[in-house]
């Protein structure tokens, strides 16, 4: 059964205190140069190996050697100005100061296709890479060029894919995409996010995922889950499409999140990565915490198709904490492989 309930992370996991000032987003570099080099790839080593010796079965790069999950993918990208910055509101939610859109934007060289190598070098598991989805990186721009949503994304979906199918190459396993936009703008994401989404994905030799949350555990988000009242059924508007499209894996909150399990009947045929971890709070989840959500989303999914996860990424946790609650997932998970087995 060990085969079963594969777990994994969201994607990013806290970087060490040398490397990074810690229990922060955006969080600037203490290093710099040849030095900055070797501390993403020593941050990386010790991430992957917090993961493995938590049990992890599909591990990743923690993203250690990312300023943020959307950022650093557009800071390489033509076309993007980070001097000219404008205040927009994020998902509706809020303010602020980002890199302007005003020319083409293109994708002149790989971004994380280096890191996604030396991470394969270290690990015979299996390896997901989360990189941003087109609606969430047209969501933290000010575009000064296009006009339009939609073609933006459609231009980030492009350089996304070629982004995609080296990392591919390199020997990841599973892409996944993040996207918690999707959980603000249905009818955007009806009318063309899920259709930027398959271009990201067009042809792609391994498993794709997308990752839709209600965001890290910061002030704004919780703000945000406390006007969304006892029931939050963002997820119904869209997993129809979703279901529908050529996506593998869905990746969503469940641990301590409104979220009615059933909605996940809606994706029935999908493997779904299951947020068994609050990333919200400091508070470790006990194993039988955990093997509860995951017992509740077997009711909706198929064993094997269920992916015991984090909720969202656990940047901004204190590493001792993020370290709980990884081994927390684990020892929940073997109770319910346990279960199944029986
Ligand atoms: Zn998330």
């Amino acid at each position: 059964m060990k085969n079963w309930l594969p777990t994994s992370t969201a994607g990013s996991l806290p970087k060490p205190a040398w490397l990074a000032e810690p229990e922060t987003l955006w969080s600037p570099w203490k290093l710099e140069g040849q030095e900055l080099l070797d501390g993403k790839q020593d941050a990386l080593r010790l991430s992957l190996h917090e993961q493995q010796l938590a049990g992890i079965d599909i591990v990743s790069d923690g993203e250690q050697t990312r300023q943020h999950f959307v950022t650093t993918f557009i800071e390489h990208l033509s076309g993007v100005d980070f001097e000219q910055r404008k205040t927009v509101k994020i998902r509706d939610r809020y303010d602020a100061s980002v890199p302007s859109v005003v020319g083409p934007v293109a994708r002149e060289k790989p971004v994380f296709v280096d890191d996604a190598r030396f991470l394969r070098k270290q690990t015979e598991k299996p390896i997901k890479w989360a990189l941003p989805g087109p609606m969430t990186m047209v969501d933290t721009l000010y575009d000064n060029h296009y006009k339009s949503r939609e073609t933006l994304a459609w231009e980030f979906a492009k350089a996304l894919n070629q982004e995609a199918r080296e990392l591919a190459a390199a020997g990841v396993d599973i892409i996944q995409f993040d996207e918690p936009a999707f959980n603000v703008f249905f009818d955007e994401v009806n009318d063309w996010g899920i259709a930027a989404l398959e271009k990201a994905i067009e042809g792609l030799e391994c498993e794709t995922a997308v990752h839709i949350c209600y965001g890290y555990g910061i002030k704004a988000n919780t703000d945000w889950k406390k006007t969304l009242g006892s029931q939050w059924r963002q997820y119904e508007e869209i997993f129809p499409k979703l279901q529908a499209s050529n996506i593998d894996i869905v990746s969503l909150e469940c641990q301590n999140s409104h979220v009615p399990m059933e909605l996940i009947e809606l994706i029935r045929g999908k493997k779904v990565m299951v947020g068994a971890i609050d990333v919200a709070t400091h508070t470790v989840e006990t194993p039988e915490e955990v093997a509860e959500t995951l017992r509740k989303a077997l009711q909706f999914v198929d064993a094997d198709k269920l992916y015991p996860c984090t909720n969202c990424g656990m940047t901004p946790l204190p590493r001792a904490v993020a370290r709980g609650k990884l081994s927390a997932l684990s020892a929940g998970a073997d109770l319910v492989r346990n279960e199944l087995a029986l």
